[in-house]
């Protein structure tokens, strides 16, 4: 086989193998697919509802608390080996599986035990410890695949993605994975197998386990397909593919059959999860196909995106997304006017602690600056700028670190909005119909956005109300 055979990157989400009827109808999709793409590589997330279980063992084990951790090894295991059961048919293969999920689920017993001994769940061991997931499930997806017959390999992708030391949220060193990931998947791929590769992790050059930050293994699946050159992805999740708003707060949103990168980006930045924002990066710069589709509707053809000049629907609403649980933060003083670099300098301090900030509201006057950051860290956003600015609040050029009430943003999309007049209006309009009191307006860096800060408790009645101005 040669590596210029056509390649297909497919990543299933943690619905998509979260229960036996799940695992099962992704191995048929493998199997159906299989035929067509003679080099097939799947990438899957650990099953629904692990992740979040692996982090809060690790959370409460640090503060003394080991229950969690006990039920969710119990968990675990149930999990695993029902499915291994129900899906790996060959005994001696079955049997092996159940041996590599113990293995691994004694290991994340070792891994609460010291987190809990040493009272702290560091970046680096909740790497360690929420990466388990992937390393379980792609056990039991490869070995499922090989009961059709056909042959599978699972691969832990901490020997493919060699990422930086930026512990749960870490990002690859492109140069070293992609000889990495060829000198690994190519000759699985030669032998006629399908590599099974976990989402979500990768490791240090050094080998020390990382993530990619929750959601990341969409991400994974870019990467790969970047490093292997592949034509297409596709992400196989539990919805039909990008739609005009989350299904599970507009009952009435529908498939976007294609979307642009640019449009498909901004919603993915402002909440939109059914594509983790940073997948969709490198595939744009390569070239490469991404399509969204339905594990459970597979006949659906779900969404494609497209480049951004062949993006559609000018002048219309086109979807709408939210991403929630921000605060703001105002650093406000009359001494702040004429000051040069002091933006650079508050946002520098934001970034020192580690802190990222979705969202910056223009403001005509020098004299506040505000912004939007996660609400779990806003009270070490204002200790971090309390001490960095400890001479400018003695002098009095600033006076206060205002932060508000929990808020979310609401994004727009909307091709065009800049340029066509009349839009922005009936956004504002129809938020005012719904009495929706609007926080403040950014527009998005391309002109196919407009996003709107919210009280916490207006994003869905808004999302919902908005709703209404895509056309049918
Ligand atoms: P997976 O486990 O397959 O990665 P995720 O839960 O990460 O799935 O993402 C899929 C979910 O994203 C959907 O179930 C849906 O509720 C949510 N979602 C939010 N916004 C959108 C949108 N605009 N279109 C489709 N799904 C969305
Ligand atoms: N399992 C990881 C998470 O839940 C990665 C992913 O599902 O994409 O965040
Ligand atoms: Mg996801």
């Amino acid at each position: 086989m040669d590596t210029h055979q056509k390649a297909l990157v497919m990543k299933f989400g943690g619905t998509s193998v979260g229960t036996i009827p799940a695992m099962q109808q992704a191995v048929k999709i493998v199997c159906d697919t299989c035929r067509d793409w003679p080099r097939l590589i799947v990438v899957t997330s650990a099953l629904s509802g692990v992740t979040d279980a692996l982090t809060k063992s690790a959370v409460r084990a640090a503060r003394g608390d080991l229950a969690p951790y006990f039920e969710t090894a119990q968990m675990l295991s149930t999990r695993h080996h029902e499915l291994a059961n129900a899906l790996v048919a060959d005994l001696a293969r079955r049997s092996q599986v159940h041996q590599e999920v113990d293995h691994l689920i004694s290991d994340f017993s070792n891994l609460c035990q010291a987190i809990h001994v040493l009272g702290e769940a560091s970046p680096r061991a909740l790497d360690a410890v929420t990466g388990l997931g992937e390393r379980l499930s792609v056990r039991v997806l490869a070995a499922a695949i090989e009961s059709t017959s056909k042959h599978a390999q699972f691969v832990d992708s901490t020997q493919l993605i060699q990422t930086d030391d930026h512990f749960t949220n870490a990002a690859p060193d492109m140069t070293a994975t992609i000889k990495r990931c060829r000198e690994v998947l190519n000759p699985i791929l030669q032998s006629g197998s399908i590599p099974v590769v976990t989402g979500f992790i990768g490791a240090t050059s050094s080998g020390a386990p990382t993530t990619l930050g929750r959601g990341g293994s969409d991400y994974s699946a870019s990467i790969l397909a970047v490093a292997l050159e592949a034509d297409e992805v596709w992400i196989w999740t539990d919805v039909d593919g990008v739609m005009t708003a989350d299904p599970r707060i507009v009952k009435e949103a529908r498939t976007i059959p294609e979307i642009s990168f640019r449009e498909v980006a901004e919603m993915a930045y402002f909440g939109a999860k059914v594509l983790h924002p940073k997948s969709i990066h490198p595939v744009i710069e390569s070239g490469i196909q991404l399509r969204v589709c339905n594990t459970f509707n597979p006949d659906h053809p779900g969404t494609r995106l497209v480049a951004d000049r062949d993006s559609n629907g000018i002048g219309k609403v086109k979807a709408i997304a939210a991403i929630r649980g921000l605060q703001l933060v105002t650093v406000a003083g009359t001494g702040m006017m004429g000051v040069p670099g002091i933006a650079g300098r508050i946002f520098s301090a934001v970034a020192s602690a580690g802190i990222s900030v979705p969202l910056i509201i223009q403001s005509t006057s020098e004299q506040r600056v505000c912004f939007a950051v996660p609400g779990d860290r806003v009270e070490e956003v204002t200790y971090v700028l309390q001490t960095n600015f400890r001479d400018e609040f003695q002098r009095g050029d600033i006076d206060q670190v205002m932060t508000s009430e929990d808020v979310g943003v609401m994004t727009v999309i909307c091709p065009g909005i800049h340029a066509i007049p009349g839009i922005a209006g009936q956004i504002f309009t129809t938020l005012g119909e719904s009495s929706i009191n609007i926080l403040g307006i950014t527009f998005g860096t391309s002109e196919i956005s407009i996003n709107l800060i919210l009280n916490a408790q207006d994003l869905d009645p808004a999302v919902r109300s908005l709703h209404k101005l895509i056309p049918g």
